[in-house]
Order: C-alpha cells, then sequence, then structure tokens
C-alpha cells in the first residue's frame, strides 16, 4: 500500500495536439515557458500534456503561460484499486458535498475493469462509506474524475481553465508599437497568446511628456513581460522630428506623416534586430485616424507585414481584456501621450498617398532625421 498520497499539477496542452509536425517544438517552447516561473526539475513534459510539482506558486504561474487548455491539480497513484480507494475516500473527506459522480476514464486498455465498470464501483465505495451522499450524473456537487494510465492513476475533482493560445515565443518576434493607452498592451497580449515574442517600440516627446509617461510605459511593459519572460523596449526620442513635421504646410496632414515616420523608423529597428513583423493596437473605425484610407496611407511606408489585432474588436472586449490582464489600470493613469499632444483640432480622416508624399517633400530634412535617430535610441531590458 503507498504510504502518503502525492499531490501534482496535471498541465493539458490542447490546441498544440492538432499541430501534427511542429508539435516537438511547441512543446519544447512551453517547457522553457514553464521553467521561467517553475523549477525545472519539478516539471516532467509528455507527448500529450505534462505534470509538475503542486505548489501554490506553480499553480498561480500557469496564469501567464499560454498553450496551456486546462490543469487540474491530481493526486497521484497507482492503479491498484485498493490504492485508488484511499484516495477516492481522502478527497470525500476533504470536501462538503451532497450529491457526487463518478467520471472514470482507463486509457490503459489492459487494465481489468472497463470505465463503466470502473465508475459503478467507485460510485458504491462512496455511497456505502459516507452517510448521506447520493449520485446525480446531470448536476453533481461534486465530481471525481478517476484517470487510469499505464503505471499510474490520477484522481482530482477540477478542470481549470487554461490560458489557451500557442506558447509565447513559438511563433517568432514583431517589434509592437506601445502607447500608454489601453489598446497597444492588450493587442500584445493577443499576439503573445498566438506564440508571438513582443519586442516594444515606444516614442517620447520630452518635455512634453515626462517621467509619468515613462512610469506607464514601463508598468505596462513589466506586466507583459510576465508572458514571455525578458521584453526589450526600444525608446525613441521624438521631440526633434514631431517639432519639424509640426512645420509642415498642411496641419491636417500632421499625425498622418507622423504615423509614416514612426512606421518608417519602426522598419530600420526590425531590419537591425532581423524582426519580421511589426504590430500595434489599431482598430479601424475607432477614433478618426483609424480609417481604411489612413491605414492604406500609412503603411505604404514599411513593407513588413503590420499585425493589427485589434482590428475588429469593439471598445468593450478590449477594456474586458485590459482589465483581466491589469493593464487598464494603468492605461487610464492620466499622463502625456505623444500623439495627443501634437494632433490638430481636426486631423485629415482621409489622407491619400500623393499629398503625404508631396507634403514629406517638403520637409526636406526629415528622412535625414529619421535615420539619425536609429543610432540614438534607448535600448532597455526588461525580466521577470
Ligand atoms: P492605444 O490605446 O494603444 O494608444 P488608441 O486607440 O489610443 O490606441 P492611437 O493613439 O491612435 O489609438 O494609436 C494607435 C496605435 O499607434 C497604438 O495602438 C500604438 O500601437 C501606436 N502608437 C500610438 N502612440 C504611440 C507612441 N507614442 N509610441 C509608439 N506607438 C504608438
Ligand atoms: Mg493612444
Amino acid at each position: 500500500m503507498q504510504e502518503m498520497i502525492e499531490k501534482e499539477i496535471l498541465i493539458r496542452y490542447g490546441e498544440l495536439t492538432l499541430k501534427g509536425e511542429n508539435k516537438k517544438d511547441f512543446i519544447k517552447q512551453l517547457r522553457k515557458n514553464l521553467e521561467l516561473y517553475i523549477n525545472k526539475n519539478e516539471i516532467k513534459m509528455e507527448y500529450d500534456r505534462a505534470f509538475c510539482k503542486y505548489s501554490d506558486s506553480n499553480l498561480e504561474s500557469l496564469k501567464y503561460i499560454f498553450g496551456i487548455s486546462s490543469y487540474s491539480v491530481v493526486y497521484k497513484s497507482s492503479i491498484n484499486l485498493a490504492d485508488i480507494e484511499l484516495v477516492v475516500n481522502q478527497i470525500a473527506s476533504e470536501n462538503e458535498f451532497d450529491t457526487f459522480a463518478i467520471n472514470a476514464r482507463r486509457h490503459n486498455k489492459n487494465y481489468k475493469m472497463t470505465s463503466a465498470q470502473l465508475n459503478m464501483h467507485f460510485g458504491h465505495y462512496i455511497l456505502s462509506n459516507f452517510k448521506n451522499k447520493s449520485v446525480n450524473l446531470t448536476n453533481p456537487s461534486l465530481i471525481f474524475y478517476i484517470e487510469i494510465r499505464d503505471k499510474f492513476s490520477y484522481i482530482f475533482t477540477q478542470y481549470i481553465e487554461g490560458m489557451g493560445g500557442m506558447p509565447t515565443s513559438s511563433s517568432g518576434e514583431t517589434l509592437h508599437l506601445i502607447s500608454g493607452g489601453i489598446d497597444s498592451p492588450v493587442a500584445a497580449n493577443l499576439l503573445q497568446k498566438r506564440g508571438l515574442h513582443i519586442s516594444f517600440l515606444n516614442f517620447i516627446t520630452p518635455p512634453h511628456t515626462d517621467k509619468k509617461t515613462t512610469d506607464k510605459i514601463n508598468d505596462i511593459i513589466s506586466l507583459l513581460t510576465r508572458y514571455q519572460g525578458s521584453a526589450t523596449l526600444f525608446q525613441v526620442n521624438y521631440t526633434k522630428i514631431m517639432n519639424y513635421i509640426g512645420l509642415v504646410s498642411n496641419q491636417k496632414y500632421k499625425i498622418c506623416l507622423m504615423r509614416r515616420s514612426f512606421y518608417r523608423i519602426a522598419q530600420k529597428i526590425a531590419n537591425k534586430y532581423n524582426i519580421k513583423a511589426i504590430s500595434n493596437g489599431e482598430n479601424l473605425a475607432q477614433v478618426a485616424s483609424q480609417t481604411l484610407e489612413s491605414i492604406y496611407t500609412i503603411s505604404e511606408v514599411c513593407n513588413l507585414p503590420i499585425l493589427r489585432p485589434l482590428l475588429s474588436f469593439d471598445k468593450n472586449e478590449t477594456i474586458a481584456i485590459a482589465k483581466r490582464i491589469k493593464t487598464m489600470d494603468i492605461s487610464i493613469l492620466k499622463a502625456c501621450e505623444t500623439c495627443e499632444l501634437f494632433a490638430p483640432k481636426f486631423p485629415i480622416t482621409k489622407p491619400n498617398r500623393e499629398t503625404a508624399k508631396a507634403l514629406e517633400d517638403e520637409l526636406v530634412d526629415l528622412f535625414k532625421l529619421e535615420d539619425e535617430i536609429i543610432d540614438n535610441i534607448d535600448i532597455i531590458k526588461f525580466n521577470l
């Protein structure tokens, strides 16, 4: 008979199981991500699931790891019926319940009892060992899940929903334009969820923006770093260029020209660091500047793919995520933002490429200033 009943965390991969060829790589990346938080000797990866040592901190860390469909705190036992009974007994003693169900699964097809027989056996076991309990298969207050594998069995009462998605950093890297607003942090998190590692790009314009602005950015990136372990922020002092663009003859185009300039700079940085995509928190038609014409005119300057995970989101949907990942509280703090300061009263909502180009021709030093800025970027590293 076993001496003590061991608890573990059982982690299920979910969507990963669909990915035939790449599966090994995904599992490898998931292990790396787990190791950011959990001691590597406490993790065991299997083909279709993983186990790690049970602890409150290990359990908590799973809230930041994408690529997990669900997890459970499980009791591990031998496959010996008497040993499983001990576990079932312990769980029944520890929990308050009046109705219950047994959900047994025999993965080990050579096991001497079928799943149905196991259900019957443990149903009777509880009924005869505990008073005032009854079976309810449709809406029980406690479910005993019993999984019989080749060497061990796992008994648990709860499926906890995981973060879903793919392991962060399994799909490559993007250079993400981050502001202190609500949208771009959420967009970053959604891209992390699809397996992208995020590097951040932020434009500041001191003295118009100040420490409050940069504190917000730092706090937001610190939160997002939890999902990927480490991050790089490229922070660009954009004051000189902003002032220069401010001299343009058609003031309505200021924001459009600034955005084009942002993406030229973003592309240069991405190319320098071998990053294959640029991303942002843009949404279609949410604010005046986010029209299709605007996207068309701005993306002309950049030949890397521009990912816009929030394009079709309603603001409410974005806010719900911002609250869940806790960036909301930071985003709503008052601080001066580069774009807000610079915006004319009536920015052009339907800019066109020809006019934008003509205005850039007016600003003869623009590209030179952009080239100069590349060698003058603050590179800030974030770690857990
Ligand atoms: P957010 O809430 O992310 O600021 P928004 O709805 O306020 O988005 P805009 O301010 O128009 O929209 O910005 C659109 C996108 O441009 C942002 O999501 C972000 O990706 C990028 N962006 C805006 N300001 C900056 C900045 N100062 N530095 C880097 N990127 C920026
Ligand atoms: Mg904004």
